[in-house]
């Protein structure tokens, strides 16, 4: 039956309407690579580069972030893959980098706001990533977006780092699409503003229910606060994919809500193009909404389980 569904899983996912959902998944390892392949990933929606760095002693250079990150591409092929630049701070210390100490990570220098006080770390990871894109389909993500100048350097990064690279004649790839997460609550609230500047939005639910709600991810006292139910986080997912619709950004979900079954569907009914999430979670989900779709296409939504979830959603 496992198999079955692993093997079902590698079939795309197409909506009544005939739009595509790319059910992608979350890796921060070539292990984690061979395993999105083994259950059927068609993409990776958020490669997670701080785990590729975190007790590494010397941090890495650009040669071997190149060679790391070539391996992980390697087992991918042609599917395409979203890499996220080093989100340092928060619950992710980084043994050789010194980012703290901060009263507080969660609210301090922490993802972007770290790289863009360190441009070289930026820097030399985005030519790793760009070097390693070749005869590949790479995009890049910030995380920890707040507001629309962050994006805005961010961009400009990768255009110094493609414009430095054709100067120093070393082969590379243009990344394919700048996309930010979507997980700090004043992003999500004034998406607006990141119009003309990003090429998509990728939640991460897990941080934006954490900030939303007050309450610490890694705090086990405040866990039933991180309700992926609760009307505060459903209400800013409306007005986060309203806008993105309005600006015709395309939004992804790589936060753990991507995974979970009842929230899946509901995810997809809100436009939402990818869902990205642990390999093995892959087969599971993508049978769930395949089975929900078309009991809705023969006239009977809200009657399966997940239908009936995701209703009250
Ligand atoms: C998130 O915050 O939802 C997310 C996907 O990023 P991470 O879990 O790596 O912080
Ligand atoms: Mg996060």
């Amino acid at each position: 039956r496992a198999e079955e569904l692993r093997a079902a899983a590698a079939e795309p996912l197409v909506l009544p309407d005939g739009r595509r959902v790319l059910i992608a998944a979350n890796i921060g390892s070539q292990a984690d690579a061979v395993a999105a392949v083994a259950n059927g990933a068609e993409a990776v929606g958020l490669l997670r580069t701080e785990l590729l760095v975190l007790d590494r002693n010397p941090y890495p250079d650009e040669d071997a972030q190149t060679a790391d990150l070539t391996a992980i591409f390697d087992e991918l092929g042609d599917r395409p893959v979203v890499v996220r630049v080093l989100d340092a701070g928060g619950d992710k210390p980084v043994a050789t980098l010194d980012v703290g100490p901060q009263r507080n990570g969660f609210l301090g220098v922490r993802g972007l706001r770290y790289l863009l006080e360190n441009p070289h770390l930026l820097r030399t990871q985005l030519r790793a990533i760009c070097r390693a894109a070749v005869g590949h389909r790479i995009s890049v993500m910030a995380p920890m977006v707040t507001v629309g100048t962050e994006a805005q350097a961010f961009r400009e990064a990768v255009d110094d780092a493609v414009d430095s690279l054709r100067q120093d004649d070393v082969p590379h790839a243009r990344p394919e699409q700048i996309g930010i997460m979507i997980e700090v609550p004043a992003a999500a609230l004034a998406a607006e503003q990141f119009a003309g500047v990003v090429d998509f939005f990728s939640v991460g639910s897990n941080d934006l229910t954490s900030y939303l709600m007050a309450a610490d991810r890694t705090e086990p006292g405040v866990a039933e606060l991180l309700d992926p139910q609760s009307p505060a986080l459903q209400r800013i997912l409306d007005a986060l994919t309203t806008t993105a619709a309005r600006e015709h950004i395309p939004v992804a979900v790589c936060g753990e809500m991507a995974g979970m079954p009842d929230q899946a569907l509901g995810l997809v009914r809100r436009g939402v193009f990818e869902l990205s999430m642990a390999p093995a979670k892959i087969p599971a989900i993508k049978h769930l909404l395949r089975s929900a779709l078309a009991s809705e296409a023969a006239g009977g939504r809200g009657t399966t389980a997940v239908g009936a979830a995701a209703d009250r959603a």
